[in-house]
């Protein structure tokens, strides 16, 4: 069959293959859905999984400087003072003043409108003023019912001349939800009405600890593993015999009452994270140890860390090693757009972050994140715990122990000009350096932060393709394909027995799938034509289809393998078969 290129679908199509086949339903469905939840089903499930699991090879199994950790997802409440989270962990909501009364992120308001069926109205009447007055008068009734101008179809006339000159949907929309001009408000897109002012609304979800509901039995469900990492920063490295640089690797659930869940799973309220804090020494250690820090250039090779690397090194390694894994698991580079954080964007304790964001079919948005984050958090718990965070380091100190005070004098007053410029106290910078030339420091870290559920729904999109096939005598035909990597695909391989009715035929088809079950988690398929029985597979992804046929069991002892892609079969013994499945599966 011949392929004729399609464009890719929208996020509707992949949602409803991902129901009807068994990847995600909604939380609840049959009390109505539950905002915000999801249920991976049984593909679903399997494909999270993989996503997990791939991760976890990469970045912690396949390291021996990256530790795992499984830490619970209640800590103790003090944990989310100190990281800020209690105080700043928050979004700003607005809410309808109007009938709806809906809830939304005032940030988000505009991107909400952007999908709305009002939106959609109003675009398609651009500068057609008696044609707006008309729509206020009838139809807005029912898709914008707070609208000004759809109460009050009065204030229309006033503004009639201006209705003819306006070409910006958004415009439009202020001017008919507020015709007096009032500056700055924000009409809300679901029903036309005004949204009170933000107000900052803290993401975190409560909950109560023990059997007295009392104040001060209140806990958190984590909002981002990450701090339990740097809760047990110092357990790792001690049992685990590490010193930085090393990295504490942790894949779990965490919760954020999100004001507007939406895109599917991409924003959601229960969702699952895969992060490391990559803990390393503060440049001013590399360079007392080695003579100065590497500096970072186009040319640097950042295939393998060097013990001269600084921050900045270290975090330009950590995006390429995402990159390596994106592209490993079937992103492709095209697919995703590297994010550099402007130095106004940063948090005050960053020295980078880069958004690794990927062209969702609602837009470009972010996938992951790779922050260099100082040695905020550490600091910070030591200073709420009262437990040293810092790290003694023989090596820093022999090397310190080696310099004359003169050479001593002048590194303390390079780095206080430095730390200064920085908009640091000369004060702060003493005390650090008091404490490293003893050897000792609190750890920099570098965090790649990235979403299961984010990761899953962009590897969904961008494997989902409806392709058209004319085949040979010229029959048009559309196959749905999932080109999921294979790692990834959560059936990969599906054995079919070419027909059901020969016993021994079967019986050997069932011992290959037996064989193969062991090793892959594949699916038996003996019903209908084997070209519907591809299709099926297709659907879901699975890459690899073998089919038994009477060549197995009377010529050569071959099966047929079907590439998924390609659509190309070849005839492969089944010892041959298994050595090349697990090269193109977990190669
Ligand atoms: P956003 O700006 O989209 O809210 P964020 O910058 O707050 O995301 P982080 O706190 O950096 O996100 O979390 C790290 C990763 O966790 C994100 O890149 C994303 O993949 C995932 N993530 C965060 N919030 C959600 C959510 N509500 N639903 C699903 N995944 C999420």
């Amino acid at each position: 069959m011949e392929k004729k290129d399609t464009p890719k679908n929208s996020l509707e199509a992949l949602v409803s293959l991902c129901k009807r086949r068994g990847f995600i339903f909604q939380s609840s469905e049959i009390y109505g859905g539950f905002a915000g939840f999801w249920d991976y089903g049984p593909l679903g499930c399997e494909m999270k999984r993989n996503i997990k699991e791939s991760w976890w090879r990469f970045t912690v199994r396949d390291r021996e400087d990256v530790e795992g950790l499984d830490a619970s997802i209640i800590m103790h409440p003090a944990t989310w003072k100190a990281s800020g989270h209690l105080d700043t962990f928050s979004d700003p909501m607005s809410m309808c003043k109007g009938a709806c009364r809906k809830l939304m992120r005032a940030d988000q308001i505009w991107d909400v409108f952007a999908e709305s069926a009002i939106s959609e109205a109003l675009s398609g009447m651009l500068t057609e003023a008696g044609k707006i007055a008309s729509w206020c008068k009838g139809k807005g009734k029912s898709v914008a019912p707070g609208l000004y101008t759809v109460q009050h179809p009065e204030y229309l006339e006033k503004i009639f001349e201006r209705l003819k000159t306006i070409t910006d949907v958004k415009e439009l929309f202020v001017l008919l939800a507020t015709p007096d001009g009032e500056a700055d408000v924000l009409p809300c897109p679901n029903c036309g009405g005004i949204m009170t002012e933000p107000r900052p609304f803290n993401l975190m979800f409560k909950t109560i600890v023990g059997p007295i509901e009392d104040p001060s039995n209140v806990a958190y469900l984590r909002p981002e593993t990450a701090q339990a990492i740097f809760a047990e920063f110092g357990n790792v490295m001690v049992s685990s015999r590490q010193m930085p640089p090393f990295g504490i690797g942790q894949v779990g659930k965490s919760f954020r009452n999100e004001v507007t869940p939406r895109n599917y799973i991409f924003r959601s309220r229960e969702f699952e994270q895969m992060e490391v804090e990559f803990f390393i020494k503060p440049d001013e250690a590399v360079e007392l140890l080695h003579g100065h820090v590497a500096q970072l250039t186009d040319a640097t090779d950042l295939s393998e860390p060097q013990p001269d690397w600084g921050w900045e090194c270290w975090h330009k390694y950590w995006v390429e090693q995402r990159k390596i894994w994106l592209v490993k698991n079937g992103l492709p580079e095209a697919s995703f757009v590297e994010y550099w954080q402007k130095p106004d964007e940063l948090a005050h304790y960053a020295r980078a972050c880069v958004d690794i964001e990927y062209r969702f079919p609602f837009g470009v948005q972010e996938l992951e994140g790779i922050a260099a984050r100082s040695d905020f958090d550490l600091s910070r718990h030591q200073e709420h715990s009262g437990k040293s965070m810092e790290v003694f380091d023989e090596p820093l100190k022999l090397a310190v122990k080696k310099l004359s005070e003169a050479e001593k004098a002048a590194f303390r007053e390079k780095v206080i000009a430095a730390w200064v410029a920085r908009g640091k106290t000369p004060e702060a910078a003493n005390a650090f350096l008091d404490r490293l030339f003893e050897g000792r420091y609190i750890p920099h870290v570098i965090e790649p932060s990235a979403g299961v559920d984010r990761m899953a729904l962009a590897m969904l999109c961008n494997a989902y393709e409806e392709q058209a096939l004319v085949d040979e005598k010229g029959k048009e035909d559309v196959r749905t394909v999932l080109h999921l990597a294979p790692a990834i695909a959560p059936v990969k391989v599906a054995v079919f027995p070419l027909v059901k009715n020969k016993p021994e035929l079967y019986a050997l088809a069932r011992s290959i799938f037996k064989k193969l079950q062991r090793r892959y988690n594949c699916f038996w398929d003996e019903s209908g034509a084997i070209g519907r029985r591809y299709r099926r597979q297709d659907e879901i992804g699975t890459p690899f289809c073998v089919t038994v046929d009477f060549d197995t069991l009377e010529k050569d002892g071959t099966v047929t393998l079907r590439d998924r892609d390609t659509m190309k079969q070849e005839r492969i013994s089944v010892e041959a078969l298994i050595c090349k499945l697990d090269d193109l599966i977990f190669g």
